[in-house]
């Protein structure tokens, strides 16, 4: 490609990114497509000779869009919703047009010093001390993994099989995935039980703990949360690090989701505690306007996290010099993006304040939304709307919100996901893009209600309503 075409077609896939945020309610929220359409519709082999841009652009535009669910679109409303906003987006095409690789700082300094720089920037966002050390990696999930390993490091086992982790029933699957990544047997990662609000039990904890000992076994990991996934429940952090701290156990946070929100002065004791703690997962690219994928890293330990990865071959050996930080040796992949970039352009456009501004009116949001629930005689309210997540239910049998959840999504107005507590199955709806709006919600809102009165038409329970 010759720099004019590349002008011309980088110019039309701009134009192409820019109408499709302006028209992006007119597309269905979830995908259309069954099973297989797209893979059917391709080759099953790779051209043999180069084809022409226009062509593939079109392909783009007929097979892969109409393939795609649609996180961007305003009544994305299921797991945790996000948003690629404009400024991180113009930050990654930057980072694929540099394509460079920051394994080691001298690779490309600006990998490494720009991280450092933006971590410390939301560090201090975040209300975290100075202590912490900053890492990018991709996901939460890796992030979770990397804590697990450097508590392992911590623990020095005689017997890796001794070793147990512990975190609440309603933590994310990917701390149990990191255990088991991480060598330690399944049946010795404790679920620990939650209070009426679902926040982990902090006496259970410590009785855990204790009969773990008591049996010869090596605590050496628990993991905190802060807005969970199911319910945005936060755990009582400051009794849990007082717990680890008098057993000396790694104390790793995931606040993957609810971290954002302690950029705004009224929600930053919902850190409370994590200071204490030895790690931290926050994702910009949930509810930081920040394209996936983007996950921070904090850690107070980074002297324990480079133990455990610091192996360098003789090809990658550099002069000694504390300002040239090497980010290789605090994971377990060599090379890195520079993804910074892209949280570098979101967090200067936008400003702690422009960010805080958008996740205020999330969590307004979210109460409206609750309040409508609650005022609605077909519906209940299932759990605290402490964040932008609310968790809700029809006032009938588990099979009608199937139903329910099947044809909100079906019908291409608004994507929802489940949550199973107790038993039961709850919907949820989690507001973290920066275009939904109150008429938005109160569209959604109003599908949901005639769905629900179809169903109900329809032959579906009413015996639990109240
Ligand atoms: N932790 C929590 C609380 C989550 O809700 C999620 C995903 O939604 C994760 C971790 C995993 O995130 P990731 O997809 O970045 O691995």
């Amino acid at each position: 490609m010759t720099p004019e075409e590349f002008r011309r077609y980088g110019h039309e896939v701009v134009d192409w990114i820019a109408d499709y945020s302006e028209r992006i309610r007119e597309y269905p929220v979830l995908s259309r497509n069954k099973p297989g359409d797209l893979t059917r519709a391709l080759p099953g082999s790779a051209p043999e000779t180069g084809e022409p841009m226009d062509a593939i652009l079109n392909d783009f535009r007929n097979l892969i869009v109409p393939a795609i669910t649609h996180w961007n679109h305003p009544a994305f409303l299921g797991y945790f919703a996000t948003s690629g906003s404009e400024p991180g987006v113009l930050g990654e095409m930057l980072t694929a047009g540099l394509n460079v690789n920051g394994m080691l700082w001298k690779s490309s300094p600006a990998v490494t010093e720009l991280e450092q720089v933006t971590l410390s920037w939301l560090r201090q966002w975040l209300g975290l001390p100075d202590t912490f050390f900053g890492l990018i990696y991709d996901t939460a999930s890796t992030s979770t993994l990397h804590a697990v390993v450097a508590a392992r490091q911590m623990a020095d086992p005689a017997d890796i099989a001794n070793l147990v982790l512990y975190c609440s029933e309603q933590a994310h699957s990917s701390v149990e995935k990191a255990a088991v990544t991480a060598g330690i047997c399944r049946s010795n990662v404790r679920k620990i039980g939650v209070d009426e609000a679902f926040r982990l039990r902090p006496l259970l904890l410590s009785n855990a703990i204790e009969q773990d000992r008591a049996a010869g076994r090596q605590p050496f990991c628990i993991v905190a949360t802060v807005g969970t996934t199911a319910m945005a429940s936060t755990d009582p952090v400051e009794q849990i690090a007082d717990i680890a701290a008098l057993h000396n156990i790694w104390l790793h946070v995931d606040a993957a989701y609810g971290g954002s929100a302690a950029i705004l002065p009224e929600m930053a004791h919902v850190m409370n505690g994590c200071g204490r703690a030895h790690s931290l997962v926050v994702n910009p690219h949930k509810w930081l306007l920040t394209p996936v994928d983007l996950s921070v890293f904090y850690t107070s330990r980074p002297d324990i996290l480079r133990r455990a990865f610091s192996l360098v071959p003789e090809y990658l050996r550099t002069e000694d010099n504390p300002e040239a930080v090497n980010l290789m040796d605090y994971g377990f992949q060599l090379g890195r993006r520079f993804r910074a970039l892209k949280l570098w352009f979101v967090m200067r456009s936008y400003g702690r304040a422009g960010l805080a501004e958008i996740i205020r009116g999330h969590l307004e949001l979210a109460q409206e939304f609750a309040g409508w629930v609650r005022g609605d005689i077909r519906f209940e309210l299932c759990a605290p709307v402490d964040f932008s997540l609310v968790c809700f239910r029809y006032c009938g049998s588990d099979a009608d919100n199937q139903k329910l959840l099947d044809a909100i999504n079906q019908s291409g107005t608004a994507l929802l996901s489940p949550a199973v507590f107790g038993g039961r199955m709850l919907l949820r709806l989690a507001i973290g893009n920066y275009r939904t709006t109150r008429n938005d919600l109160r569209r959604v809102w109003d599908c949901l209600g005639l769905l629900a009165d179809q169903l109900v038409l329809s032959g579906g329970t009413l015996d639990s309503r109240r």
